[in-house]
């Protein structure tokens, strides 16, 4: 690993492994595993953290921000850095029955043990779900009657920026940048503890941080008509919380050996933020006010925390991300470099966030290497009166040649992104959607493809801290209108049409700019069973319905338009730009004026920069290749040989490792492969893969100490070596027993496997038991066994297929051709599949034909 020390520990279900059958009866038990690549604990910490996302592991994993402050708070000995994520809801019916509290991946530990619980405020739609895994942990959700016997709980992320429905739940929100703050917390927290003060005095302290909001520092009055009458401050010296800020990218820290998940994440690669912010002012855009300024990385930084991260995870796939990553003052040599530094490897560049208009014809190259369904344009609006308002500051012109570009370097499919209910929107620009999209549908056929579109449309929901703050949001009727229009319209055009169901919009748009008062409304919804709202399958509107109903609130009051000068539930937290910009640029909006991005060197004056330490950090295109920093370690000589060879291996799978299933194995191989730079060739092909090839699939579950899979390397490196580089980056649980080369041409597993042994554990069975049920199948001739596939009944005779059978304790022990064990002990004990559903399976050897 480069430049950090590992500390790892497992959860329970890692060390006194007994055959985790709970976790068997549930989908993706890698999501509770915990002990993945790059994971670290320090139990003994002075302070124990634990990072809580409201969403389930794979959302929670893909996103960076978590990963960020993981990273920085296990920097310190005296701090120790766990996770939490949302159970889905098989896996939260388990612990409910059992009673097992909500506990962190890493060692297991109980969150209501933790000294501070900190819950990522991604997205309003996750409200319910904070307060399901509050309640699972056994923490009162309500900040005023919990004790000093319950974690502190914190907020971070976007919508810190109006936490206000929340504020109920939380001690202290953080505003803006969160690697260092987040840090001062827990030191301020060990402090206060060391000194047994009372939590008021914790608070205290906290809200001296720059960037702590603590709700309970203000007292919230409301008017008659329902409005903020006043947003009172109870402490004189603290009326305002102005948002933290990171001066310098450069010098703040960043993951270099970031979590490696198990299971398939939503974002599975390796992530490095390129910059922070964006100027250009997109008038709905939340993300572009309070992220600013914008503060670039160094390419020389970029370029070593990609290859730091490269090698201690084993991706293949570098994402480079940023609110749009091509504004990155050196994005076209950066690309380059790593392209060139890279390619050998297979190793992919992404850049997800392309803004039309700055996609040059070799960036478009660069990324067409990534194997990528489709491209994504986000014109957001149908016309261009409509993208002058919202200031997209895109033509339709640029568009268009951006698409014909996309399709004439081989994309078939171009995915746009429109919103409709933006401010001032008539029924003309919805129209406008469809006809945009045909017309780069045109291009695609120009272009010599096919020209295939889809068109995924949201409602747009007005955001704090953003111009249209004050503007209306459409309602459920209005949504459900404008789509059955565009429906029709694409319908006609012959393309594809995805769209953001109307409740959850609506419900977005409530919590979004809502005031404490929702807090009764997010308590009620979660008593009546709601939580995974952004689920579609989850989401119940019925039951937010009565929640709004019991509680007397009106949700639509939250969706009206706001006058310039009513006070804002958010009005006390400062993002930097000032309500007078804000002002200023909704008037820009409604006359079609065009605001510049500051990046051009002319400052708007939006009012986030002192330009002294928060300013603009941005880097000119010099060559990131030839700024010294040195290239990627190189394989050692005698390993770049032409000459492949074949290695075969054995392996244990064992303890919780075999919740692993065969997909998410092989990639961890993969990995493991890559991190030890082990010369594997690659097929062939547009989608070249390592030359792994396994006997089988071990079914999920079963643990085994005869794994066998085959790899193609160069000569040189020899099978001792494979054996040992492996060991030394496998997981508890992953073990190569043995390592040998052999013929290129050899017979494939698959084909010389004759006979495999299982042990078959019943627990509570009965030895003398088991002995007359062997003796009684052993005195059989035959015992067919039929099932059902794919419409067709199979057949396989379970006697002849068994060559040895004793009993051991209360485990069979069986030497079987064909068949399935847990097949073999039906047959054998007579008893039902479910009765035996808590047996353990191990597989214990394999016999060869040859
Ligand atoms: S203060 Fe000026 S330079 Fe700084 S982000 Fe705002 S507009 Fe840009």
């Amino acid at each position: 690993m480069v430049g950090v020390t590992e500390m790892r520990c497992l959860p329970s279900i890692w060390g006194d492994w007994v055959h985790e059958t709970e976790l068997l009866k549930i989908e993706k038990p890698a999501r509770y595993m915990g002990g993945e690549f790059g994971a670290r604990c320090n139990p003994g910490a002075e302070v124990r953290f634990v990072l809580a996302f409201p969403d389930v592991y794979e959302v929670g994993m893909s996103h960076l921000g978590l990963q960020v402050l993981y990273d920085a708070l296990n920097r310190h000995d005296w701090l120790g850095a766990e996770r939490a994520y949302a159970p889905w809801p098989d896996r939260e019916a388990q612990l409910r029955e059992s009673g097992t509290p909500l506990s962190s991946l890493e060692s297991g530990l109980p969150l209501r043990e933790a000294d501070i619980l900190g819950f990522t405020l991604q997205y309003e739609l996750s409200y319910t779900n904070i307060l399901n895994m509050l309640e699972l942990a056994g923490i009162p959700p309500l900040a005023a009657s919990r004790g000093d016997d319950v974690p502190l709980i914190v907020g971070g992320g976007p919508c810190a920026y109006n936490p206000e429905p929340l504020a109920d739940f939380f001690d202290v929100f953080l505003l803006g940048d969160g690697e260092e703050a987040i840090v001062e917390i827990a030191e301020v927290f060990r402090q206060w503890r060391q000194t047994r003060g009372a939590k008021e005095e914790l608070l205290r302290r906290l809200a001296d941080i720059d960037g702590v909001y603590v709700p309970s520092f203000f007292a919230v009055s409301y008017d008659e008509a329902g409005c903020v009458s006043a947003l009172q401050p109870l402490r004189p010296e603290y009326a305002r919380v102005r948002r933290r800020f990171v001066a310098d990218l450069d010098t703040s820290p960043y993951p270099n050996a970031p979590v490696v998940p198990f299971m398939k994440t939503v974002h599975d690669r390796v992530s490095v933020e390129i910059a922070r912010g964006c100027t250009r002012g997109c008038r709905f855009c939340q993300a572009g006010y309070v992220y600013r300024p914008v503060r670039e990385r160094s390419p020389e930084r970029v370029l070593q925390l990609v290859e730091e991260s490269l090698r201690n995870t084993g991706y293949d796939e570098i994402s480079l991300l940023s609110l749009s990553s091509g504004d990155y003052g050196c994005i076209a040599p950066l690309v380059s470099a790593l392209m060139s530094r890279y390619a050998d490897e297979r190793v992919a560049v992404s850049l997800p966030s392309l803004r039309v208009g700055t996609l040059t014809r070799e960036l478009v190259e660069e990324v067409r290497k990534v194997r990528k369904t489709g491209f994504t344009l986000a014109p957001e609006a149908g016309s261009e009166r409509m993208r002058g308002a919202i200031n997209k500051g895109i033509t339709e012109e640029d568009l268009l040649a951006t698409a014909f570009a996309v399709y004439s370097a081989g994309w078939r499919l171009i995915k746009l992104y429109f919103m409709i209910g933006l401010p001032g929107e008539t029924m003309d620009d919805v129209a406008g959607i469809a006809e945009l999209a045909a017309r780069v549908k045109r291009e695609g056929k120009r272009a010599g493809c096919g020209g295939e579109v889809n068109v995924a449309v949201s409602s747009f929901v007005p955001k704090p801290h953003t111009p249209f703050q004050w503007e209306a949001q459409i309602g459920y009727e209005e949504i459900l209108t404008k789509q059955q229009f565009l429906r029709g319209e694409l319908r006609k055009r012959k393309l594809n049409f995805k769209w953001h169901d109307a409740p959850l919009s609506i419900l977005e748009g409530v919590f979004a700019r809502g005031d404490r008062r929702l807090g009764r409304v997010l308590l009620k919804a979660r008593e009546l069973g709601c939580r995974f709202d952004g689920w579609g399958e989850q989401f119940d509107f019925s039951a937010w319905q009565e929640a709004f109903r019991a509680t007397g609130i009106d949700p639509l009051f939250y969706l009206r338009r706001r006058d310039d000068d009513e006070i804002l539930p958010w009005d006390h937290l400062d993002c930097g730009v000032s309500r007078e910009y804000l002002l200023e640029e909704r008037g820009r909006a409604q006359a079609g004026s065009f605001t510049a991005d500051c990046r051009g060197g002319e400052c708007t004056g939006c009012g986030v920069c002192d330009f002294d330490t928060i300013r603009m950090r941005v880097h000119s295109p010099e060559p990131a290749g030839a700024q010294g920093h040195p290239p990627h370690a190189e394989v050692p000589s005698g390993e770049q040989s032409e000459e492949s060879v074949r290695i075969r291996l054995r392996f244990s799978k064992t303890g919780a490792m075999s919740l692993l299933s065969h997909l998410e194995l092989i990639v961890l191989f993969t990995r493991a492969v890559s991190r030890t730079r082990i010369p594997i060739r690659f097929s062939r092909g547009f989608h070249p893969h390592p030359k792994f090839s396994f006997a089988t699939a071990l079914s999920v579950g079963v643990e085994s100490l005869a794994e066998f899979f085959d790899m193609e390397i160069a000569a040189g490196f020899g099978a001792d070596r494979v054996r040992d580089a492996l060991n030394s980056v496998l997981p508890q649980g992953l073990k190569i027993l043995d390592a040998c080369e052999i013929p290129l041409r050899a017979a494939s597993l698959s084909v010389i496997i004759d006979k495999v042994r299982y042990r078959v554990t019943i627990p509570g069975s009965d030895s003398k038991e088991l002995e007359r049920s062997v003796e009684r199948f052993l005195a059989l001739e035959t015992f067919p066994w039929r099932w059902e596939k794919k419409g067709r009944v199979l057949e396989l005779d379970l006697r002849r297929e068994l060559y040895q059978l004793t009993v051991s304790g209360s485990a069979l022990e069986m030497l079987v051709g064909r068949g399935k064990p847990l097949e073999f002990a039906v047959a054998v004990t007579g008893r039902a599949p479910a009765d035996l559903s808590n047996a353990a399976i191990e597989k214990l050897d394999v016999l060869f034909n040859e």
